[in-house]
């Protein structure tokens, strides 16, 4: 890996990894730059793993499964308790990394770090906790055990927009359940990966329970890991494209499927709704990471009594957000991750001027070096834009006005999505019936942060399958073993 003078300029080069992480080893290599995406520079490189890499990261994977699953719980958990206390020790040069190759801002990559190591804390916690099961049979004459077993090596994908959490969320619950991992992280943003995986070494993780691979070619490369029958998990968070086509792929060898997909989520405001508490909320859930989160506030629905004053209020706060490179911490709103991004967010934002937005602060993708598109707000969108069924992934509020209450759930449902969705009412009775009458795997009543470790996060419909975090994360590393006991 070779760091260039952006980077050695804001962290410290030798807390980072030094290449591919398999079995206990750093492999030297080059081949995927890594681009700070506020200025276009280079900021380092990193080795591109090819199929053959990836079966050795299996072949590792294998070597220390066993003497990991018999490990003692209190063991694993004290590792990964160790861990935990390194990110928590790094978290100001973890959360620069994390800002530097993925562009939010400080802020918001403090939050993403002590949300990461948070997800090591829990699963240290949990571990010395796996459940089992006692149980008569129903005629009362023999007896039902359910042990759970470490279902096998895992592999973990995660996107860019998460660098450090979205693998967390993995390994934590893999590591305490007794599993051995491969990690690929995102192209975009693997140096917090490789840098999270040098602590997870000094924090006593033993060589190959935790391997780390870049790759160019992630299609060929997870297909072949899939292939091998050695592996009995893939958990993935990205979009639903890619998570369709693993699914497809994992089906081949019969693969437990965990899937953390793409979402379109709701934010519903009632006339009654606390105007500065949703304002509030409104600003968190679309501008955390600068709208690039798959909880963010997608579309927000605002009832036609309070609409004009919640426009107002967040076009304001839009408005006055400081644009700029992540790292600068002035900065409230970061680059898009690439160019390609801005463009998509542009198409979207066009399409719905066409049809009849209204831009009421920004528009347009900003001109010069970086990939920056500003704090957008768009009134009057007609719900048949392009932007009303896709994800936006960046700082842009399309507002819909609405009337009744039966009218908004059935416009929230209307998207193949259901990840996430926001309430705000002060009639607890209505914030209840709405969010139960959401499809959705999560809802944000009176809040427009949802994240938390000891919660169960995940979708519906196409945002995903399976539950990350709280008390039966674990249990997706797990398998049931049930044994017919005669005593
Ligand atoms: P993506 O699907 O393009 O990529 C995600 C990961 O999959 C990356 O590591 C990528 O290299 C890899 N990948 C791409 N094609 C692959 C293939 N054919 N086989 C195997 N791996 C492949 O997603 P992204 O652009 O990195 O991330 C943004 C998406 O992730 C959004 O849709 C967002 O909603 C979703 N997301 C979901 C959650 C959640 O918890 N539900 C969290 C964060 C992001």
């Amino acid at each position: 890996m070779t760091f260039h003078a952006t980077i050695s300029g804001y962290a410290d080069p030798a807390m980072h990894a030094q290449g591919l992480y398999i079995g206990g080893k750093w492999e030297k290599g080059a081949g995927i730059p890594v681009i700070d995406p506020s200025s276009g520079a280079v900021l380092a490189e990193v080795p591109d793993a090819s199929v053959n890499d990836a079966l050795r990261a299996v072949d590792a994977a294998e070597a220390a499964a066993t003497g990991w699953r018999r490990t003692p719980p209190r063991q694993r958990s004290e590792i990964l308790r160790r861990w935990f206390q390194l990110m928590t020790q790094h978290g100001e040069e973890l959360a620069l990394l994390i800002s530097l190759e993925n562009g939010k801002a400080l802020p918001d990559a403090r939050g993403e770090l002590a949300y990461a190591a948070e997800f090591f804390r829990w699963y240290a916690e949990e571990a010395t906790r796996i459940p089992g099961e006692y149980r008569h049979t129903p005629s009362g004459a023999h007896n039902i055990l359910v042990d759970h077993e470490p279902i096998g090596i895992s592999v973990l994908i995660t996107p860019w927009n998460f660098p450090a959490a979205m693998a967390t969320r993995k390994i934590g619950p893999a590591l305490a359940a007794g599993c051995t991992v491969i990690l690929k992280p995102a192209s975009e943003t693997p140096l917090t990966a490789y840098a999270m995986a040098r602590l997870g070494e000094e924090a006593g993780v033993p060589p190959g329970v935790v391997n780390v691979l870049t790759t160019t070619n992630p299609a060929g490369v997870t297909n072949a890991m899939l292939a091998d029958p050695r592996v009995r998990k893939l958990s993935f968070t990205g979009s639903t494209g890619v998570g369709r086509q693993l699914l497809a792929e994992a089906a081949k060898t019969v693969v437990s499927c965990s899937m953390e997909l793409g979402g379109n989520a709701p934010f519903v405001v009632f006339d009654d709704a606390d105007l500065e508490a949703a304002l509030d909320g409104a600003m968190i859930a679309k501008m955390r990471n600068a709208g690039e989160a798959c909880t963010a506030a997608n579309r927000f629905y605002v009832q036609a009594g309070i609409h004009d004053a919640f426009v107002n209020g967040l076009t304001a706060r839009m408005a006055a957000l400081k644009i700029g490179p992540g790292y600068d911490p002035a900065t409230q709103c970061g680059p898009m991750i690439t160019p390609r991004a801005v463009q998509k967010i542009d198409h979207l934002v066009s399409n719905a001027i066409e049809l009849g937005a209204r831009a009421t602060t920004g528009g347009a993708p900003l001109v010069g070096d970086g990939y920056f598109y500003p704090p957008t707000v768009l009134d009057n969108v007609d719900v048949n834009s392009a932007i009303a069924r896709e994800e936006i992934f960046g700082p842009v509020a399309p507002v819909y006005k609405f009337e009744t209450e039966d009218q908004v759930i059935e416009l929230a449902n209307n998207t193949e999505y259901g990840l996430a969705a926001y309430v705000y009412t002060r009639d607890m009775k209505r914030a209840m019936r709405v969010g139960k009458g959401i499809e959705t795997g999560m809802v944000g009543i009176n809040r427009g942060l949802m994240s938390d470790p000891a919660a169960p996060f995940g979708g519906v419909k196409q945002s995903g399958l399976g539950r990350e975090g709280g008390v039966t994360g674990i249990l997706e590393f797990m398998e049931a073993k049930y044994f017919a006991v005669e005593f």
